[in-house]
C-alpha cells in the first residue's frame, strides 16, 4: 500500500515513521510512504503556496494550482475512476467526516492513498472539488495543519493492512473492533480471543508483576478458567465503555448477556 503526503513542511515527517510497526512495515515493503513538498510544484521565484482569501477575513489560504499539480504529478486515476483503481485522494480538514476505526478499515483495502495537508485558514475549496474523494477530520478540534492528521491516518490504516501486524487477531480483538458477538455467548475459544469487541472499548490489560504498589492483578486472570476470563474481560470492557464512552453502547452489537450485565450496572449505580 502506498501513501503520498502533500505538505508545505516535509521535514515534519522526518522521524515520525521511524518507529515500531510503521518502521517494520516500511522495511518489509508492505507499505511505502512518500512525502511530497508542495513548494516544488510552484513556478514563481518565491515558491508561493498561499494567498489572501476572496471576500476578506483574516489569514491565508493554500492556492489551488500547486496542490492540483502535486496530485496530478502522482499519476493517480481521474476522480471518477478512483474506486475501481482502489485509490483515494483525501483532504485533511476540520470540516471533514470523522476519521474512525471503520474508516481506517475501509482505507486499508485500498492500494494507494494521497493525502493533502492544509495550513493557515485552509485549502482553496476547488482543490476539494477537483481532485479529492473525501475530506477527513481526526476529531472535533482545530489543528494548525493537516500533517498530524495525515500521520494519524497512516498509522491507524497501515496496521490493518494484511501482514503488517504479526498477529492478525490483534486488530480484530481491540477497541472498536468488528463484531463477533456470537462468540461472546457460546463460551468457546481461548481467552486470548475474548471476542470481537463489536464496537465497544478494549478490556483492561495486565502483565507482571502480579502485585504492584499494593495493587493485585484480578484473580480470575491468574487462574486457567478460560470461560471465566472471557466473561470478566467482556464485563470490564462494557463497564469501561459505559464510563468513558456511553455513546458507543447505542450502536454496539450487544449479546443478551451484555445487556443483562449493563442493566445490572444501571441498577447498582442509578
Ligand atoms: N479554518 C479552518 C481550520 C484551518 S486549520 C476551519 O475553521 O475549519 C489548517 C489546516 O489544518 C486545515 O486545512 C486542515 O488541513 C488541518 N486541520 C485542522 N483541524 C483538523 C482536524 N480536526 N482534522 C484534520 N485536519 C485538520
Amino acid at each position: 500500500m502506498r501513501f503520498d503526503i502533500i505538505t508545505i513542511f516535509p521535514g515534519f515527517f522526518s522521524g515520525i515513521f521511524d518507529h515500531g510497526i510503521v518502521k517494520r512495515a516500511l522495511a518489509t515493503g508492505l507499505i511505502r510512504i512518500d512525502i511530497q513538498d508542495l513548494r516544488s510544484f510552484t513556478h514563481d521565484r518565491h515558491r508561493t503556496v498561499d494567498d489572501r482569501p476572496f471576500g476578506g477575513g483574516e489569514g491565508m489560504v493554500l492556492k489551488p494550482e500547486p496542490l492540483v499539480a502535486a496530485v496530478e504529478s502522482l499519476g493517480v486515476a481521474p476522480k471518477l475512476e478512483r474506486d475501481k483503481q482502489r485509490e483515494s485522494v483525501i483532504l485533511l480538514s476540520a470540516q471533514g467526516a470523522k476519521f474512525t476505526q471503520s474508516v481506517a478499515r475501509e482505507l486499508a483495502t485500498l492500494d494507494r492513498i494521497v493525502m493533502i495537508c492544509g495550513r493557515y485558514e485552509g485549502v482553496d475549496e476547488r482543490v476539494n472539488e477537483l481532485v479529492c474523494d473525501r475530506e477527513l477530520s481526526i476529531g472535533d478540534y482545530v489543528l494548525s495543519g493537516g500533517e498530524l492528521g495525515a500521520a494519524v491516518v497512516v498509522d491507524a490504516t497501515m496496521r490493518l493492512v494484511p501482514g503488517v501486524l504479526g498477529n492478525e487477531d490483534s486488530s480484530a480483538f481491540e477497541s472498536f473492533g468488528p463484531s463477533d458477538v456470537h462468540f461472546a455467548d457460546d463460551g468457546q475459544g481461548s481467552p486470548r480471543s475474548t471476542h470481537g469487541s463489536g464496537g465497544i472499548l478494549d478490556y483492561p490489560h495486565y502483565t507482571r508483576p502480579a502485585e504492584f504498589r499494593g495493587l493485585i492483578v484480578p484473580e480470575v486472570l491468574a487462574g486457567g478458567d478460560h470461560a471465566a476470563i472471557r466473561k470478566w474481560r467482556r464485563q470490564q470492557a462494557l463497564e469501561k465503555t459505559l464510563r468513558n464512552r456511553p455513546d458507543l453502547l447505542e450502536t454496539a452489537e450487544l449479546s443478551g448477556q451484555d445487556r443483562a450485565f449493563l442493566a445490572e450496572l444501571a441498577r447498582q449505580n442509578p
